[in-house]
């Protein structure tokens, strides 16, 4: 049951080959023979998902049930659950139980989905190979001395070493679609304001953004159908209608304009990732797309604007954890003072301080102009490099990341490598555009993903012309070998 896709579970279910019960005792038994190797689930509710699967068939005996009713599913630990551990990855949240759900929570809940777990993350969703987090790093399960990707790497992990057929994750420089690349599963980023970020713990406000991943473009269509909702309490939440995005699978490639930024294809890629790419894009042309190269002149200036933009919003957001309110205090604090810093520097890991000095000091009296004003001019020119380059192609496409995964270890102690990591994913947040990877090859061992980003609320676009990808493609199919 585990090899099976949402779309194969849903049909399983509806048909009653098998229950929602069985179906999460199946995943519950392989979480807990084999989560140990690759420490990609970090909280288990294991009596809560028998619980909901028990309603699930009710609800499915009865016909007419969503979709989504009876499928398991894993939540990335940045998503508030109602009496449910939610860590961030960090210690400073090791005891939070929220009393609420994160809307995205809220909606699977709706629609009858059964939470099996929450996910390993990096430390506040800052990383990209979940080594920043409290509870240990995560395994590839293609290559267990590699890094899985971050800051979802739990979710993509957990995917991969099929432990869970689709899972929620988030994305602000791509922590969607870089884990999804580096674990050989499909991810997608919605465009800003899609998904709703409520209950969901801020990193950088307005580059954050919740998606689905799952191993198939189809499944994450499915899932998405279920996330992606107008939400009050949301401010940035854009009211617009959320289409039925598994609808337009079927649709052609054929006359499809895409766009291929030349400065994707520049030093730093692998040259195994490139040939990798170059050949999915070639599979399109097949079909019928036109490949046509463009040029995003601005985005070697994307990472710099990035890590102003992304630690002063950051330590504004991490304010909030001060010892008082709730999250880890430290132990006999002399006074106040003494209280808000020792709880600061003993509740948070290294990468998140890092983030939240450079934040405080971009956004310092004197430098504000010169760092972050700057960086906001930046983004601007960012974003009309899409546009201008959205006036003549329907999508673009390249890599998602410049290699496969990398040793755990490889870029611990240069920031700046590990920040390049998202190169090609971090203009898209810049600007609020979807993107998704989807597998595309095996380089060196390790699966490499193909980037397909849109214009503005194109995703069932995007999702269209994955899911005709992995029609004549089998990469998403391919599974590692320590998986059966
Ligand atoms: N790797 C990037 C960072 O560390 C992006 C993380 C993310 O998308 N959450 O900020």
């Amino acid at each position: 049951m585990h090899n099976y896709t949402i779309a194969e579970l849903i049909k399983g279910l509806q048909n009653n080959e098998f229950s929602s019960v069985e179906l999460t005792q199946h995943f519950l038994d392989r979480i807990s023979q084999l989560n140990d190797d690759y420490n990609a689930i970090i909280t288990v509710t294991g009596e809560q998902a028998l619980n909901a699967a028990t309603l699930a068939d009710q609800r499915l005996s009865l016909g007419d049930a969503p979709a989504m009713c009876g499928v398991p599913i894993l939540h990335k630990d940045i998503f508030c659950t109602d009496g449910v551990r939610t860590s961030c990855g960090s210690k400073m949240l090791d005891n939070f139980i929220p009393p609420y759900n994160a809307t995205v929570v809220e909606n699977f809940a709706r629609d009858g989905a059964v939470m099996l777990g929450k996910t390993n993350m990096d430390e506040f969703a800052m990383g990209s190979s979940n080594e920043t987090s409290f509870y240990g790093p995560v395994k590839n399960p293609w290559a267990t001395d590699s890094v899985p990707g971050g800051s979802s790497g739990g979710s993509a992990a957990a995917i991969a070493a099929r432990l869970a057929p689709g899972a929620t994750a988030t994305d602000t420089g791509g922590s969607i679609r870089q884990p999804a690349a580096l674990c050989g599963i499909s991810g997608l980023k919605p465009t800003y304001g899609r998904v709703s970020r409520w209950g969901m713990i801020a990193f950088a406000s307005s580059l954050d953004q919740a998606g689905p991943m799952a191993r198939t473009a189809e499944d994450c269509a499915i899932l998405l159908n279920c996330m992606a909702s107008f939400d009050e309490k949301d401010s940035t939440s854009v009211d617009k209608n959320v289409p039925d995005y598994t609808a337009s699978l079927g649709n052609s490639v054929k006359g499809l304009k895409i766009g291929i930024p030349k400065e994707y294809f520049s030093e730093g890629l692998h040259p195994g990732t490139e040939v990798a790419v170059r050949k999915a894009l070639a599979d399109l042309e097949a079909q019928g797309a036109e490949l046509v190269e463009i040029s995003l002149p601005n985005s070697e200036l994307s990472v710099p604007a990035y890590y102003v933009i992304a630690p002063a919003e950051a330590s504004a957001n991490l304010s909030r954890f001060d010892g008082v309110k709730y999250g880890y205090r430290c132990e006999n604090p002399k006074d106040l003072q003494d209280m808000y810093c020792r709880s600061r520097t003993e509740g948070f890991g290294e990468e998140v301080q890092r983030r939240i000095l450079i934040g405080t000091y971009c956004l310092s009296a004197g430098y504000y102009d010169a760092y972050y004003g700057k960086a906001q001019q930046v983004r601007q020119l960012i974003q009309q490099d899409f546009s201008d380059a959205f006036k003549s192609v329907d999508l673009i496409m390249g890599p998602t990341c410049p290699s496969p995964a990398f040793k755990f270890g490889a870029k611990g102690d240069d920031p700046v490598a590990m920040y390049l990591e998202d190169i090609y994913t971090i203009a898209t947040n810049l600007a609020g555009l979807p993107g998704m990877s989807v597998p595309c090859g095996i380089v060196e061992d390790k699966p490499v993903g193909l980037q397909i980003i849109g214009n503005y609320f194109d995703e069932a676009r995007i999702l269209n012309v994955a899911h005709q990808f992995q029609q004549i493609t089998n990469w998403h199919q391919q599974t590692p070998e320590a998986i059966s």
